[in-house]
């Protein structure tokens, strides 16, 4: 029998992703999408899964809207990757940020409680709950010490996702997902501002890019790996909650340096903190700058995880590095700039 289910952030990265990954397995997806400006719909079309989705109006905020989606797709598996994803913007809009990304889950678990408690719910923790790390690599057993808004709020939802399997046996598990990033990742995220940005410069339509802290430490991987993985955790016999990562990581510098390559600059590091800047040697332009604007209030400095639970009982593993992950960005994003083609 077909199987139906149910992607909030549906519109984002990982929504489309997932729908992608779904569709190939022969299930029903219906998307949930909150009715805002209108159907942010670039990255379904990108990956050209737009036309074989269903979507259906979810707004996190509302409760009755909630019930209402709930009761009409008769879910078999509920994928909860909405939220206000940005750490930065959490710092200016921390009420928000948890009414979306805390509360919000809370919501759908206790809808999904009352109206469809067999359906299988995967909850899109994170690293940022890490935060301070409390030992490296960092692990399901790794004590959390969340460092933003963002981070706080995301934490609560992973307790809440585990009380509701505890106290009411639901099937919820949680991915705690390290960085992962596509070409479908958005613009105010590090990865894509670079291999945008650094797009832009290579085609003369920008002089350069501007970040914060080039130190901080992540272990990013690919979306297209990673859905996969949360695929798998719904699949189990048990439910339970697993760290996703590469179990490698590398400075935002390394990344920058790794883009500049792949787009034909050859980079070199001049000053230190927010003196610092990168000129490309042949043209003698600088084209990165750094700038306190973009440095966080309080920062997570290493994020490096380990996946072997995963490995081991999900027969999962991350299949794309980070070398080939920057390249597939950097030129996605050279094709499209050069085609005049932003859409997301
Ligand atoms: P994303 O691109 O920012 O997508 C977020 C999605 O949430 C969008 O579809 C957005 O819809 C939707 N949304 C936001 N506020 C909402 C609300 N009030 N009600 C309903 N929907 C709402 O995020 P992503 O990178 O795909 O990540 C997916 C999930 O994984 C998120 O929960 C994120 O926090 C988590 N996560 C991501 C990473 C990562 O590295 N990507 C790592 C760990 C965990 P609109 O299009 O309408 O804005
Ligand atoms: P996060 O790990 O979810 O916060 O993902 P981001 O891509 O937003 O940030 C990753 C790291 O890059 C953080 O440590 C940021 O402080 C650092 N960073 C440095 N410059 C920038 C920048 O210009 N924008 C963003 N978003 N992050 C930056």
């Amino acid at each position: 029998m077909t199987k139906t289910a149910l992607v909030t952030g549906i519109s984002g990265q990982d929504g489309a992703y997932l729908a992608k990954n779904l569709l190939g397995r022969g299930y029903r997806v219906v998307g949930a999408q909150r009715r805002n400006a209108g159907i942010n719909s670039g990255r379904l079309s990108e990956l050209g899964v737009l036309d074989d989705i269903e979507l259906v109006d979810m707004e996190l905020l509302e409760e009755s809207n909630i019930r209402a989606a709930l009761q009409k797709v008769k879910p078999d598996e509920i994928y909860n990757l909405a939220a206000q994803s940005f750490v930065g913007l959490s710092f200016e809009q921390p009420l928000y940020t948890c009414e979306v990304s805390a509360l919000g889950v809370l919501r759908l678990l206790e809808a999904s409680r009352q109206i469809c408690p067999d359906a299988r719910f995967y909850q899109a923790s994170t690293s940022e709950m890490f935060g301070k790390v409390q030992a490296i690599p960092q692990s399901e057993t790794t004590p959390f010490y969340p460092r933003s808004p963002y981070g706080v709020g995301k934490l609560f939802a992973h307790w809440m996702t585990v009380n509701y399997r505890e106290s009411y046996g639901m099937f919820a598990c949680s991915g705690i997902l390290f960085n992962h990033e596509s070409p479908l990742r958005g613009v105010e995220f590090v990865t894509r501002k670079v291999t945008l940005g650094l797009a832009r410069v290579a085609l003369g339509q920008q002089d350069m890019i501007l970040l914060g802290n080039l130190d901080a430490k992540r272990d990013w991987g690919f979306a297209g790996d990673y859905v996969d993985a949360m695929w798998r955790m719904l699949q189990g016999e048990t439910p339970d909650d697993f760290v996703v990562a590469t179990g490698l990581t590398y400075t935002v510098r390394d990344f920058v340096e790794r883009a500049a390559e792949v787009l034909g600059f050859d980079l070199e590091w001049e000053g230190e903190g927010v003196e610092t800047r990168g000129i490309d040697k042949k043209s003698s332009k600088t084209v990165v700058t750094v700038s306190s604007e973009f440095f966080r209030p309080a920062e997570v400095d290493i994020l490096l995880g380990d996946p072997s639970k995963a490995e081991r009982q999900l027969g999962w593993k991350a299949a794309t590095q980070l070398p080939a992950l920057v390249e597939m960005m950097a030129k996605a994003d050279f094709d499209r700039v050069k085609n005049g083609q932003i859409r997301f």
